[in-house]
């Protein structure tokens, strides 16, 4: 298949195909491979049917079909869309159907795009390899004993399965970065604000983002695009214009100031680094000019992350009681088991975990010793950043210290789980543009990222270099 959304909407408009028929390719394809790897929770052929029907329509009257027009779209299962159940992989929510759509989704569909299904992740979005879903591990489709990378694994897994041509995900602290470097595709975890988190199901809402999967920088850049800009549901969407982001993939990239920051690369292991370094040989030769730079807060991130991920998390999910739209256990007889029981039942331990955390981070006397700590570190890292960006107009680095490991192999050690997102946690906690493309495969095959981060709003030059790097490679 390997369709992508330019080359849709040229089929479309030349009506070589119509966007039913590439709805109905997709969801066949897709339902035929999903056993392979788990991916997709639910497909959505209904829905999928009537946006295509929509574009078709369009086409024969002459209207323009929107640019992502007929683009078979997965979405992560934390992001609501109406009718269509929204899990977030958890017990907890398994039989919720949201009553309205995500701004995220309304945009994409209005834009022609055709959700085929939603996608599998770690329960709530928490996690580093997708094996905290309550409905089964993801397989990672380039080598199936190996984890796709978390927590949007199923929306990586499809795009690099060619069972989606885009994908939708969220990032907390990596959780789209990490699994598109594990399964070789491309993720953008936008500039925080720059889509609005309205129906997105919030697990640390500081930190919440929603962002696109591709196969191409240009196809991430025109959905991101599509989704992008202020949204009056959500007060912390920015009123900041959107860029066309297309149309700024020159592909010049010369006299570009690349930074690479000498505090990442201690790190990843031999291979990762090798690959890294290569690309960054190739940013050289398209004519950027490298320097190494220093981020000196980022030692204590993975610290600070998971001290107000887990205070966010905490509050955010009190609301799932028993008493509303989530899971009651029916062996609850006083008001107190009701939400003891459903809360214990309901959630599986990594999220039972974080709601411990920071319950503990949150309470009366270690309110000042660890979170208030923690914002003073996120604060310290922003400016890490801020000096960064006065002298050189991006930053590259790894995505991940290692490649997609082997499932099971870090289940058991919690600790180390956390250590997958050392590079990625920074620019969550920062609120930066930053983005995975793909830089090459180990030994083994397995695909490497290279991270690219850039300033508050700067997706538009992140793209370009991410573009020129992809051509440069190809
Ligand atoms: N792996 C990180 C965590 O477990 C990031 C998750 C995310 O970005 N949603 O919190």
């Amino acid at each position: 298949m390997s369709r992508t959304v330019t080359s849709i909407r040229e089929g479309l408009l030349k009506k070589e195909f119509s966007a039913v028929e590439i709805a109905r390719e997709a969801l066949a394809f897709a339902e035929r491979e999903n056993p392979k790897t788990n991916a997709y929770l639910m497909l959505s052929p209904e829905r999928a049917l009537e946006a295509a029907a929509r574009v078709d329509a369009k086409i024969a009257a002459g209207e323009d079909p929107g640019r992502l027009a007929g683009t078979p779209v997965a979405v992560k299962d934390v992001i609501l869309t109406k009718g269509l159940r929204t899990t977030c992989a958890s017990k907890m929510l398994e039989k919720f159907v949201p009553p309205y759509d995500a701004t995220a989704i309304e945009r994409l569909e209005a834009a022609g795009g055709v959700i085929i299904g939603k996608t599998n992740c770690d329960e709530f979005a928490m996690g580093s390899s997708n094996e905290n879903s309550a409905f089964g591990a993801v397989r990672n489709p380039v080598a199936l004993d190996r984890v796709p990378g978390g927590s949007s694994g199923g929306s990586a897994a499809v795009v690099a399965q060619d069972t989606a041509v885009v994908s939708l995900g969220s990032d907390t602290g990596g959780s789209i970065r990490q699994p598109a470097s594990f399964c070789g595709v491309v993720g953008v975890t936008p500039t925080y604000g720059r889509v609005s988190r309205y129906g997105l199901v919030a697990f640390a809402s500081s930190l919440d983002h929603i962002g696109p999967f591709a196969r191409n920088v240009r196809d991430a850049a025109t959905l991101l695009e599509a989704i992008a800009g202020r949204d009056p549901m959500d007060s912390t969407s920015a009123d900041a214009p959107v860029p066309d982001y297309a149309a700024g993939l020159t592909g010049d990239v010369r006299g570009m100031k690349i930074g690479v920051p000498s505090e990442y690369m201690k790190h990843a292991t031999g291979e990762t680094a090798d690959l890294v370094g290569k690309g960054i040989e190739r940013l050289k030769q398209l004519g950027c000019e490298v320097s190494e730079i220093s981020l000196p807060a980022t030692d204590y991130a993975v610290a600070a992350y998971y001290v107000i991920c887990t205070a966010e998390a905490s509050s955010n999910l009190a609301r799932y009681d028993g008493v509303r739209y989530s899971y009651r256990s029916p062996d609850a007889k006083t008001l107190n088991d009701m939400y003891t029981l459903s809360r214990g039942e309901g959630f599986g331990a990594e999220v039972k975990r974080r709601i411990m955390l920071g319950t503990y981070v949150l309470s009366h006397g270690y309110y000042d010793a660890y979170y208030l700590k923690a914002q003073k570190v996120r604060a310290l890292i922003t400016r890490d950043f801020t000096r960064a960006f006065a002298g050189v107009d991006a930053i590259v680095a790894p995505v991940s210290p290692f490649p997609a490991f082997k499932i099971g192999e870090k289940m058991s050690d919690p600790m180390e789980m956390y250590l997958s997102d050392i590079y990625t946690i920074t620019g969550s906690l920062a609120g930066i543009p930053c983005m995975s493309v793909p830089c090459g495969n180990t030994q083994d095959g397995l695909p490497v990222g290279m991270q690219i981060l850039c300033n508050h709003f700067e997706e538009q030059k992140m793209f370009r270099l991410a573009d020129a790097f992809e051509r440069a490679g190809s």
